[in-house]
């Protein structure tokens, strides 16, 4: 499997992907919004676009689909349940679905509720496996919920999916927000020292070379995976008396999802 990183250079930070065959040249576009971009890096290597994923329906992910498709005959995928609102969907998604490019790489579909309630994650069972996140997971943060998602759900998805995943999974997410996101891991857990570590090196990098993390970074970086912290649970219970000592991961990561929202 070739896996191509593409930085949108827009205000929304946004990353494309491209998974390629290396045999069939085949390739996958994920969230192509500056489709032109895709397009010209996947001629560059050769390759020819044949499908393109959403991971979920909001327009910074799906706003890429027509140019892409009207320039490559492409066929769009997309969570079943997001492809009424997307348009143009040609095949729907549902947990557990395979998804073939070319010859040699098969890409898992995990449904991932919670930034919004139709959101697909791709997972690839390389020899180091990779996670294709949208916004459901990023570096060092976790996807809002604003616009039709639910933080119990996106806590169901953390728990009971993404923390299962192998630590040397690779983490591709649909944004760049890395280094703000450490800055929040630390408001939270000052004395987290690979947070520390890792946000001086991600500010001497620009977004187009920011470091691809693995899962088992994101467990001691990303504040969303250290529910039973005990300087998260104490600065949480400054702030939120109520929880008690020992509060449930659940209440721990909705209340760190309620901060984020306006810190
Ligand atoms: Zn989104
Ligand atoms: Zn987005």
């Amino acid at each position: 499997m070739l896996t191509e990183r593409i930085w949108a250079a827009n205000s929304l930070r946004n990353f494309h992907y491209l998974i390629a065959c290396p045999e069939t040249g085949e390739a996958l576009a994920v969230d192509p919004l500056k489709w032109e971009l895709c397009l010209q890096a996947a001629r560059e290597r050769g390759w020819q676009i044949t499908q393109i994923l959403n991971t979920h329906e909001h327009e910074d992910h799906t706003g890429g689909n027509e140019g892409l498709r009207g320039a490559t005959g492409a066929r769009v995928l997309a969570h079943a349940g997001a492809a009424a609102r997307i348009g143009g969907v040609d095949r729907g998604l549902t947990k557990g679905d395979l998804i073939k490019v070319g010859r040699t790489v098969e890409l898992e579909c995990l449904d991932t509720p919670g930034h919004t309630m139709t959101h697909v994650c791709l997972l690839a069972h390389t020899e180091q496996p990779a996670l294709f996140s949208g916004d459901t997971l990023f570096n060092a943060g976790a996807g809002n919920c604003f616009n039709g998602g639910d933080p119990q759900r996106l806590y169901d998805t953390f728990a009971s999916q993404l923390a299962r995943l192998p630590d040397a999974t690779r983490l591709y997410p649909g944004h760049e927000y890395l280094a703000r996101n450490l800055e929040f891991t630390l408001d939270r857990e000052p004395d987290n020292q690979d947070a520390a570590a890792t946000l001086e090196q991600a500010r001497r990098h620009n977004a187009a070379e920011a470091p691809v993390t693995t899962l088992g970074q994101e467990k001691r970086i990303n504040t969303f995976f250290r529910l039973q912290n005990p300087t998260v649970i104490a600065r949480l219970r400054a702030l939120f008396p109520e929880i008690g000592a020992h509060p449930e991961e659940r209440t721990v990561f909705v209340k760190l999802r309620e901060l984020r929202n306006r810190w």
